[in-house]
């Protein structure tokens, strides 16, 4: 491709309402451009790597067995219902009516395809004999994110890679989830990611059955929590406290109970400057509606509740915090002077509050907290739960190191779903005697544009992007310094047709800069765009029968006689591809 024949629209400010690095790489070397909040064009180079990172998840979802098909995204609503799920996905699923003849059809956009693929299977599927099978699907999805935000990375149409696995029984859900997983780390490895695996909300398989795949970047929107010294990582909604269950018992010296006047101060903040606690003295009391019924949730002043951890506690299906109407039913007081002493609703503990002696806690009146509150004389519990968000102080739930906290980028989600479609949308098989039975399923997604957001994000410098020549949008781009010089041209020319006709098999492509421009403006330029390898044509060199050779990466050019450099370019490439592909796991 000749750079004056495509659109490349490259930009040296730095975008004014760009947050993030990627947001401001991706629109300054002219990879896409914003057609309004949330939604974007992606312009030649960007769609090609985006086009790449396709291939690449393609061909390990084949390599694993799984097959494509390709559904709509423009779906029956009446699926939603079935599933429960139009009710569930709120603001985010875009739902509308449309008029067929003379009647009204509800449709939504589908943010995932859970439902049309269920029913797909449930009417195609009867026999054990024909299961295990696993589908996919690359295909546009829309949800109408609250916050789209950081370009490319949260839009509200997007390309995700979709799959979902049916099988008769746990063992071969295992394995459909097993061979998934490893597909994920091959393709995220091939593009040239670092990423992590991390333990997520389980769902109802219960126990190891949701992993998240996570690029760490400062920026990224999701915060995780890892060991530093095994392998165990979790989103910071799963992970582990790693605290034993301690013992409750009132304890053996304490202090007398007493109400102090605190005025305005409704959080643990105001509360602790003003009477001179620590928040760790504190017990800090949510009151929650958990399937609609208030619960107390006592946490640590210093800790923050976990609402994922209080639902699987109480085996709920909805938990929200309550509203200031309930709370003051529930406590007497407005929002700000819970505690759990004298409460009538259930209270809920962490297992950080039984160990607080002499606590400072809301008095369950307006304007007044107690001190010197203490488990057993001032209010009971009769057991303790991991209710809380990990934080750095704790320590690792599987070996003797501890947790860091880290943030990072989600690019896939790999899930065992179990039976809720398979039995929502009659999903059944026969076994060997006949009897009908769900499908047990996993479902999988990876999100294209955000492997690319991802790259961008993490792989730069001050200068520009850095492409892994897996995913670039060209593999090499070559620069004629004068095109009004004739014998620079001629010699450019015939490199490029060379890199075609000799490489093009091989994968590389090429991207010539035939611009009329100045040498430092289209170097700016090609450090910006990030392309790997750059080849410099110029009358000086010529003269002494070479170009020059220039990764991305490196600080200097190497001179290459012209007649060699095609055949330079071709070794030097599969060199590096073979080193990238070291890292991809087996
Ligand atoms: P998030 O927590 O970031 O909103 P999610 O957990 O809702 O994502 P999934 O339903 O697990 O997303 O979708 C699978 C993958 O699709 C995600 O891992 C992510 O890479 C990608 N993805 C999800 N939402 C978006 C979006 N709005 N824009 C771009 N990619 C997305
Ligand atoms: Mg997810």
């Amino acid at each position: 491709m000749r750079w004056s024949q495509t659109l490349i629209p490259t930009m040296k400010e730095i975008p004014s309402d760009a947050e993030i690095p990627s947001h401001q790489l991706m629109l300054r070397a002219g990879l896409i451009r914003q057609v309004m909040a949330g939604a974007y064009t992606y312009l030649p180079l960007g769609y090609r790597a985006v086009r790449k990172v396709e291939a690449i998840v393609r061909d390990e979802m084949e390599r694993c067995g799984a097959i494509e098909l390709f559904m709509p995204a423009l779906c029956p609503a009446e699926l939603w219902e079935q599933s429960g799920r139009i009710d569930d996905y709120g603001n985010a699923l875009i739902q509308f009516p449309i008029v067929r003849g003379d009647r009204q059809v509800h449709v939504v956009l589908g943010p995932t395809h859970e439902e049309v693929v269920t029913d797909l299977i449930a009417r195609q599927i009867k026999s054990y004999r024909q299961l295990p099978i696993t589908v996919f699907q690359i295909q546009t999805k829309f949800r109408n994110e609250e916050r789209p935000r950081f370009g490319v990375m949260r839009t509200s149409e997007f390309q995700m890679k979709d799959a979902y696995s049916f099988g008769t029984d746990l063992e071969q859900l295992n394995h459909a989830y097993d061979q998934m997983y490893h597909a994920y780390r091959r393709v995220f490895s091939r593009c040239g990611l670092d990423y992590r695996p991390v333990e997520a909300e389980s769902g109802p398989i219960g126990g190891d059955a949701s992993h998240e795949f996570m690029v760490p970047a400062e920026n990224g929107e999701d915060e995780i929590v890892h060991c530093n010294s095994c392998d165990y990582a979790a989103n910071t909604e799963r992970a582990e406290t790693g605290r034993p269950a301690p013992q409750i018992a009132a304890p053996a010296q304490m202090a007398q109970q007493d109400s102090v006047h605190t005025p305005k101060a409704g959080s643990i903040e105001q509360v602790c400057n003003l009477i001179g606690c620590e928040p760790n003295r504190m017990i800090k009391t949510l009151i929650y509606r958990v399937d609609d019924q208030p619960v107390a949730v006592l946490v640590r002043g210093d800790h923050q509740a976990n609402e994922a951890k209080i639902r699987r506690a109480l085996d709920a299906d909805s938990v929200q915090l309550a509203d200031p109407k309930t709370i003051i039913e529930v406590t007497g007081a407005p929002p700000g002077f819970a505690g759990p002493v004298g409460l009538s609703c259930p209270l809920l503990a962490d297992h950080d509050v039984v160990g607080i002696v002499d606590a400072v806690t809301g008095a369950n009146q307006k304007d007044t907290h107690l001190s010197g509150v203490n488990i057993g004389r001032d209010y009971s519990l009769e057991n303790s739960h991991d209710l809380r968000m990990a934080t750095r102080e704790d320590p690792c739930p599987r070996c003797d190191g501890s947790l860091e906290l880290a943030r990072g980028i989600e690019v896939g989600h790999v899930f065992k779903l179990g039976t809720k479609y398979s039995t929502a949308l009659s999903a059944l098989y026969l076994d060997e005697n006949e009897d009908k039975h769900p499908m047990l399923m996993g479902c999988y997604g990876i999100g294209i544009n955000r492997i690319v957001a991802a790259t961008a994000e993490t792989s730069h410098d001050e200068h520009g992007l850095i492409w892994p020549l897996s995913i670039a949008p060209y593999q090499v781009l070559l620069i004629p310094l004068n095109i009004d010089d004739e014998e620079v041209m001629a010699a450019a020319e015939s490199i490029y047709r060379d890199i075609g006709e000799q490489l093009g098999s091989q994968g590389v492509d090429v991207l010539m800069d035939d611009r009329k421009a100045r040498p430092g403006f289209k170097f700016k330029d090609a450090d910006l765009v990030g392309i790997p390898l750059k080849i410099i044509v110029g009358g000086k060199g010529l003269a002494d029968g070479v170009v020059e050779l220039k990764w991305r990466t490196d600080d200097d050019a190497r001179r290459i006689p012209l007649p060699d450099v095609v055949a330079t370019i071709g070794e030097e490439i599969a060199a590096r591809v073979a080193i990238e592909a070291e890292a991809v796991p087996l």
